[in-house]
């Protein structure tokens, strides 16, 4: 079933939304060279529980972790630990908050300068995708178009779209239906409604397609040791279009 939220409802859901994008906007100041990704994720720890919030991922399905840091060749869902930045390094942030009941999902990719020219090209191209895929999140609409609309703009540059992992409803739960892939065909799926928040998040490989998950049990990884970029917004549909829930405090929201 897939829930429709109330104005009060995405209310919420902007609120916990907007302590995600400040996390994101301080540990994208953070990520340095030499700086370790516990750093990072005591840092997000501090901050969302500062605002009395809790940190989604924190022992969901056991993750050990505030935040999923993802570094170069990882995909998702990888662990903090004392590793620390490197010049040339890609990383991926995943980022969650439930501030009274409610749950934003958002995702960023940066890069340790100076880095690899096709290392800002994938990062750029999987933004462009992920906004590609909100313009087509809109009433009358279908799921479908939301993947048609992610892959178009990454088949232009013959990226691996992986397709293990997808979009999802959130809501009071990080996962809620519908599953929203990044590819598809336009006018297949369910019909978009309003009131329907979801997680868009394309993760985008320079190479091929394909990942596996570590021994760890978490960390995702390609398959071809290629890097990996990820980006991520949570949404509400409306009837005027859609609105971006995890943009940051200070941001001005339509
Ligand atoms: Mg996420
Ligand atoms: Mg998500």
């Amino acid at each position: 079933m897939i829930e429709r939220k109330s104005t009060d409802n995405i209310k919420k859901m902007r609120a916990a939304g907007a302590i995600v994008g400040d996390t994101l906007r301080m540990l994208r100041g953070m990520a340095h060279e030499g700086v370790s990704l516990r750093e990072l994720d005591r840092a997000a720890e501090a901050l969302i529980k500062g605002r009395g919030a809790w940190p989604t991922f924190k022992g969901y399905h056991g993750f050990p972790a505030s935040l999923c840091l993802s570094v170069n060749h990882e995909v998702v869902h990888g662990i903090p630990d004392q590793r620390k930045l490197k010049k040339g390094d890609l990383l991926s942030i995943d980022c969650g908050a439930t501030l009274d009941g409610w749950v934003g999902d958002a995702a960023i990719t940066l890069l340790i300068e100076p880095a690899a020219a096709e290392l800002s090209e994938l990062i750029e191209t999987t933004k462009r995708s992920l906004f590609a895929g909100i313009e087509a999140a809109k009433v009358g609409n279908r799921v479908g178009d939301i993947g048609a609309a992610i892959e178009a703009v990454l088949n232009e540059k013959h990226y691996g779209i992986v397709r293990d992992y997808c979009g999802h409803g959130v809501g009071r739960k990080l996962h809620e239906d519908p599953q929203v892939p990044n590819y598809g065909k336009v006018g297949s799926g369910p019909r978009i409604q309003s009131g329907w928040t979801l997680a868009l998040e394309p993760m985008v490989n320079l190479g091929g397609d394909d990942v596996h998950t570590l021994g760890n049990g978490w960390t995702v990884v390609t398959d071809d040791g290629k890097a990996s970029a990820h980006y991520e917004c949570s949404i509400a549909i409306l009837d005027g279009g859609s609105e971006i829930l995890t943009l940051t405090s200070t941001d001005e929201h339509p």
